[in-house]
């Protein structure tokens, strides 16, 4: 009998169990959502969209409509032009939108489908007259995060609709993939430096609304077209996150470029880039730049959010200094709470991230200066992954999405529950965690996660801290 040749020479293959990352046009229906009167359609089956939605739904716990154009077996063979103009005109007929946001699927990239070509096909049919405004942005879920893909659509958005407009003395606010409690935050700090601002995306009420008197198809708010149009012509730009960037012209040697960059290289919009305000610092550098774009000192009220936070460190220190973190989710997230955490004495024992930029480590030692080169950072990882090393790391806590909330489970240890998303609690789309304020929030967060831990695990207990 013929010998079979041995493979034992090959890495045993380990597949992703349990991806501490999501599907990229997830993030790109949460920018789309962030636009006035835009509906998002996925361009791919049926169930891509249903798994979206209901991601989605559970956690801002709102009515989250997303059409899909349907793929079957035939339309995945010959093409998806025909369903995608159906799709288009029901969208169109049933939301009366003001755009359509076309995000591709890992089926539609893997056939090849120019749905650039498609809707300028589609927009040229002169039965479709009454369509509105189309883009489309490239999200293949296998070669990116839900984080590339929001940032992918937010770089569409501005190269679609960004013209030279008269922007009457506006800045644009890029907050990245914030909660829509954040981005009613963000409204409120550049509102108290008299800033006129655009915020692209503003999700901050089509994903968190108040209570309805009468079902809307497409619910109120988000960022205005017509000053979407403008920023173009804003004379400046800030930007959260420095994890924005996405890859243009090929995966290989192509040119990474976010939306605030390319209006940067474009239109001549300075760019002010910082973290994500998470901590003392990042807030700081971030106030710094609202100052120097508005001219005004940074306002008493904030003076104060800042001095509060700084007396509730002192108070708060004796309970965390030295503990163990975890932190895992998207990478700006990470290195956010990597700062945080690495000002309050928190010893961050590994920082973990599904997206794999090559750039994590880096900006953490950057911006940690106490503990950085120390942390244990790894990225493209799974939940598996995160448990395991929890075996030999033994953290006192995790902070993070509750997709890991079966580990704080296994070791018995609090999960700070931030990000997203958040399945198994109410209120994950009101976490502040930007600003003084939701640093906050975050502040005694962990300092009681800590102070209960020790208290429901005493043989003697303690009532006076
Ligand atoms: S097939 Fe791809 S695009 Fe569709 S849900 Fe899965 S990861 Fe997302």
């Amino acid at each position: 009998m013929e010998k079979i040749p041995t493979l034992s020479y090959i890495r045993p293959f380990v597949s992703t169990r349990n991806a501490c990352k999501l599907c990229s046009p997830l993030g790109a229906c949460i920018a789309i959502k962030g636009i006035e009167g835009c509906v998002p359609v996925i361009h791919g089956s049926q169930g891509c969209a249903t798994y979206i939605r209901r991601y989605l739904i559970s956690h801002y716990k709102e009515p989250v409509d997303i059409a899909s154009s349907n793929f079957s077996e035939e339309t995945t063979i010959f093409g998806g032009e025909a369903n995608l103009k159906i799709a288009l005109t029901n969208v169109t007929n049933q939301y009366q939108p003001k755009a359509i946001g076309v995000a591709t699927t890992c089926l539609s990239e893997t056939i090849g489908e120019d749905v650039a070509s498609q809707l300028s096909h589609i927009r040229n049919d002169s039965t479709n007259s009454n369509l509105p405004s189309l883009f489309t942005v490239s999200t293949p879920s296998y070669q990116g995060t839900h984080l590339d893909g929001f940032h992918a659509t937010v770089l569409a958005l501005v190269k679609n609709f960004a013209k030279k407009l008269p922007s009457a003395d506006k800045i644009n606010f890029f907050p990245g993939f914030v909660s829509p409690s954040d981005i009613r935050h963000i409204k409120e700090i550049v509102a108290d430096f008299d800033l006129k601002t655009t915020i692209l995306p503003d999700y901050s009420d089509t994903l968190d609304n108040p209570v309805w008197d009468q079902y809307y198809r497409v619910p109120k708010g988000g960022t205005p077209i017509s000053e979407l149009e403008k920023m173009a012509e804003a004379y400046a730009s800030i930007e959260l996150g420095v994890f924005t960037s996405v890859k243009q012209g090929g995966q290989n040697g192509g040119k990474e470029i976010s939306g605030a960059s390319w209006l940067e290289s474009e239109h001549s919009v300075k760019n002010h880039q910082c973290i994500l305000p998470i901590g003392m610092n990042g807030n700081d550098a971030l106030f710094d730049i609202l100052s120097k774009v508005s001219g005004k000192d940074i306002p008493v009220k904030y003076q104060m959010q800042r001095g509060r936070l700084l007396d509730s460190y002192a108070d708060g220190h004796k309970y965390i200094f030295g503990k163990k973190a975890v932190i895992y989710g998207e990478e700006d997230l990470v290195l956010g709470l990597c700062s945080f955490l690495d000002e309050i004495g928190v010893e961050v024992v590994l920082a973990a991230s599904g997206a794999n930029s090559g750039k994590l480590q880096k900006k953490i030692i950057k911006h940690c200066p106490e503990h950085g080169k120390t942390i244990q950072v790894i990225s493209d990882s799974d939940f598996e992954q995160i448990n395991e090393a929890c075996n030999t790391i033994k953290p006192d806590f995790l902070i993070g999405n509750s997709k890991g909330n079966y580990i704080a489970t296994n070791f018995n240890i609090p999960l700070i529950r931030v990000g997203f998303p958040i399945h198994d609690r109410i209120g994950g789309q009101r976490i502040t965690l930007l600003g003084y304020q939701g640093t906050q929030k975050l502040f005694d967060k962990v300092v009681n996660a800590m102070i209960e831990y020790k208290q429901n695990n005493s043989p003697i207990g303690y009532k006076y801290m």
